[in-house]
């Protein structure tokens, strides 16, 4: 039977709801059979309780992460990348390195990043995998599943792909033969019929996620693989106008621009959600809120790839579901869901204010409204679980999954501050954890993850890195 707990004495609860409901007035919560069984004040404990006193902790829902590559974990800060955009980014990196990971390296990579985002407060990953060559010698897909569970994560597979060889990866050194259609449709449905669940507080889900929809598969194919998708049950998924060169190539092939070539091939809708995001004209804003088209906004990976600024808030204004992704770590140095998140707050506040001219009839400081902490907390919980189809999964309210971070305020960094409950957002840095559960289950214990040996991990990451390096 599963543990019960009582979370009591926190110094504040937030909720993951939007608006007035962002924070809670609960100090207590009780947990039962995977859910959150009541909040409240002064609760008292019951017998065969764990009691836990979180008197100067806060309560987040856990953190949703929306978009992923777990196998990346092995390539952060490669030297030909780190100065780069990302065409040539993609070849020096991901692409070049892609072959190297067999069945071991791609699992101690998975491994590492999985620990990263759990020691951040997240509880649910998308990772979106696209290294599905045909023939390889194991099944990415259990494996990635396996790693997640190993961990008490919720996991969703974002099945990448792609049945047509891009440009960028058209040479000797870095091609990679690609599936056929066929090929691709037939594992898509066997992962989704072995660990695709439906319904509240599912565990495990997967998405038909093209890697780049507009390149990857050729026009004729778009609506055929939106149809099998949703004749399956499963969402869609892709990354989409990254940067500007999504914007010429579609021009340039398609005559039109990428929202208006995914609206025309069925690729938009409340079961779809795109990775960045960042290069929009004001017509296919619109054709995304009006569609409920989702975000997997990556604020951190935009700005280190130097492809600009995602407008999220613009797009929550129209009623586009926002949703927060690291993206992999081989354009986001670290799988870190505070660090985005900070990142986020401060970088629509920014981005704001720099929008701003002194004009002669003066409109005076503009920018206050720009974003609030409640709002990327929102888009990081329960938008997150919006988008990924988790259903009670990413709000701290009676009858959710017991899914939640508890971060420790006992720290100079937050001594002083007037309202601490913002403190692992607002302060930066990492918080200390002292616990996460996920369903319910410990899965973060003063800032550690029970049954892991850290350094066999750093000794495993050392070795396979050794490893890549002498196979190039
Ligand atoms: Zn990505």
């Amino acid at each position: 039977m599963a543990q019960r707990f009582l979370i009591r004495h926190a110094h504040g609860v937030f909720t993951g709801l939007p608006g007035a409901q962002a924070r809670g007035d609960a100090t207590d919560l009780r947990i039962a059979d995977g859910v959150i069984a009541e909040m409240g004040r002064g609760l008292r404990s019951q017998e065969g309780e764990c009691v836990l006193d979180a008197s100067d902790c806060v309560i987040y829902p856990g953190w949703v992460n929306t978009h992923h590559h777990l196998f990346q974990s092995l390539l952060k800060g490669v030297p030909a990348g780190i100065d780069a955009t990302l065409g040539p980014w993609l070849q020096a990196v991901p692409f070049a390195f892609r072959r190297g990971f067999d069945e071991k390296r791609l699992r101690v990579a998975a491994r590492i990043g999985l620990v990263e985002l759990l020691r951040s407060g997240c509880t649910t990953v998308a990772d979106h995998h696209y290294l599905f060559q045909p023939g390889a010698d194991h099944d990415a897909a259990a494996l990635l599943f396996e790693e997640a569970q190993a961990l008490g994560m919720r996991f969703m597979l974002l099945r990448g792909g792609a049945t047509v060889t891009r440009q960028l990866e058209d040479s000797e050194r870095l091609h990679q033969p690609p599936e056929t259609l066929d090929q691709m449709l037939a594992a898509v449905e066997r992962t989704a019929a072995r660990f695709h669940q439906r319904g509240p507080r599912a565990r495990r889900r997967v998405a038909m996620a093209p890697t780049s929809v507009h390149v990857s598969l050729p026009r004729d194919q778009l609506k055929v693989v939106a149809r099998a998708a949703r004749s399956l049950g499963l969402p869609l998924h892709s990354h989409m106008s990254e940067s500007v060169a999504y914007i010429e190539y579609c021009r340039e092939v398609h005559d039109c621009l990428p929202i208006e070539y995914l609206a025309d091939n069925e690729w938009l809708g409340a079961d779809v959600w795109l990775a960045h995001l960042v290069h929009l004209s004001p017509r296919e804003m619109k054709l995304l809120g009006d569609s409920g088209t989702g975000i997997a906004h990556c604020p951190q990976s935009n700005a280190r790839l130097a492809d600009g600024i995602a407008p999220a808030p613009a797009l929550a204004r129209l009623g586009v579901p926002v949703s927060i992704g690291v993206d992999g770590a081989a354009s986001n140095e670290a799988a870190d869901m505070i660090s985005e998140l900070h990142f986020a707050w401060l970088l629509h506040r920014a981005h704001a204010g720099a929008q701003t001219r002194p004009r002669p009839e003066g409109e005076g400081e503009a920018g206050a409204d720009a974003v609030t902490i409640e709002q990327i907390v929102h888009w990081a919980t329960a938008g997150g679980a919006q988008v990924l189809g988790f259903e009670g999964v990413g709000t701290l309210q009676v009858g959710q999954a017991a899914d939640l971070a508890v971060y420790d305020l006992d720290d100079p960094r937050y001594f002083g501050l007037h309202d601490p409950g913002i403190g692992p957002i607002a302060s930066g840095g990492r918080p200390r954890l002292r616990w996460a559960l996920c369903g319910g289950e410990l899965v973060v214990e003063d800032d550690a993850v029970p049954g892991l040996d850290l350094a066999r991990l750093r000794a495993q990451a050392r070795e396979e890195l050794r490893a890549l390096l002498r196979e190039r």
